[in-house]
């Protein structure tokens, strides 16, 4: 989808900018009040700015916008829910010390692991 909008000057003399984002912006861009977006220029058209939504690893605080992110979430019976963004180094790390733990645990079973296939 493609949206036209109009800046405005904030007005103070800072030489801000202001851009209100409609609301079916914000909802099809998956977008809330409160998130930090990066401004990139449009590699396809020169003319377009593009709104990158800059996800924070919720461990060490990186900035996920040049790799993407992962999550870790869970939705549990009794409703209570929980969600982890990552960065890729973190997320590789969650990743590899699961399946670690898990071999650990279960290396001297009898009967081979299911959950060791790949
Ligand atoms: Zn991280």
């Amino acid at each position: 989808m493609k949206w036209k909008l109009t800046c405005r000057d904030a007005g103070d003399g800072s030489g801000d900018v202001i851009l209100e984002l409609p609301d079916d912006l914000l909802q099809a861009a998956g977008l809330a009040k409160g998130d930090t977006l990066e401004l990139d220029p449009d590699p396809d058209d020169s003319s377009a700015i593009r709104l990158m939504k800059v996800v924070r690893c919720d461990v060490c605080d990186a900035s996920t916008a040049e790799t993407g992110h992962g999550v870790l979430q869970a939705q549990w019976r009794d409703g209570e829910r929980e969600r982890m963004q990552l960065c890729r180094s973190c997320f590789g790390y969650a990743m590899a010390t699961l399946k670690h733990a898990h071999w650990v645990n279960h290396m001297f079973d009898d009967d081979p692991d299911p959950g060791q296939e790949d």
